[in-house]
């Protein structure tokens, strides 16, 4: 697909158009494809602060194993808490933090279930989520997105350099700015607000990399500043040589 989208295009058009070529880059997503469990969609997010999918995941098994289901986990002497999930960043923040998360969902609503957030509008069940300890606006956003299709949009690292990157918010816009400017440029609708998240998401670990771009294989480069201040404006030549989708042989996409 053509970029209609230039260098000097307002930032809402370099989003739209982000969107559009990565939706044909990469493969695109149905809302089908649920990953996980409220709660667990929950949990993990909070194991996976700086943390690798490899050891999130052993972090969240060795939790289960060792306490069973969240009533054990809550009641599990704390410190036994923080070993288990000793593999993520910082494990005894953690563990009082996933505590306190459990102990209120508890409190408010007698049982260890998210369900009741698919019938709350929007606002209020962000609201509710971003009220506990350590969930910031990305997990908040995950969780409404990925288990209850709420028109949100969570900016991860990935989403948010890429934003800055490319021009579709300024150089010096937070996460939380990019989470609201964002979702204010694209529609309200969840299934492209999921492609848009995790295509960027793959972009970011996988071609946009926080290091070194690789610009030559990107379809952005049509309308990306960063391209534009490193390499100047990209040429027909290398428009045309510009993948037109994801080779598998270069690797898997992550989770
Ligand atoms: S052109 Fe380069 S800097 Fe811009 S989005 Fe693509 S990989 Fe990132």
């Amino acid at each position: 697909m053509a970029t209609t989208a230039t260098y000097t295009s307002p930032p809402a058009e370099k989003t739209w158009q982000d969107h559009l070529l990565l939706n044909e880059f990469y493969p695109p997503l149905t809302q089908d494809t649920v990953r996980r469990s409220p709660m667990r969609e929950l949990i993990s997010t909070v194991l996976s602060h700086r943390t690798t999918h490899a050891d999130e995941e052993l972090a969240y098994d060795r939790m289960l194993e060792a306490f069973g289901d969240w009533a054990g986990v809550l009641a599990a002497p704390t410190a036994e808490l923080a070993h288990a999930i000793r593999t993520t960043r910082w494990p005894d923040t953690q563990a009082p933090r996933i505590q306190e998360i459990l102990r209120r969902i508890w409190a408010e609503r007698g049982g260890f279930t998210l369900d009741f957030l698919e019938e709350w509008p929007t606002e209020r069940g962000m609201q509710w989520l971003n009220d506990m300890p350590g969930i910031g606006l990305k997990t908040a956003s995950l969780v409404l997105l990925f288990n209850f299709r709420k028109p949100v949009l969570p900016v991860d690292t990935h989403v948010h350099r890429i934003a800055q990157r490319v021009g579709m918010i300024g150089p010096k816009a937070s996460a939380d700015k990019a989470h609201q400017v964002l979702l204010e440029q694209l529609p309200k609708d969840s299934l492209v607000l999921l492609n848009f998240h995790k295509h960027n998401y793959w972009h970011g670990q996988r071609v946009c990399l926080y290091a070194k771009p690789d610009c030559l294989k990107c379809p952005l480069k049509g309308f990306c500043n960063y391209y534009l201040e490193h390499y100047g404006p990209a040429t027909e030549e290398a428009l045309a040589a510009t993948p037109k989708k994801w080779d598998p042989d270069w690797g898997a996409l992550p989770h």
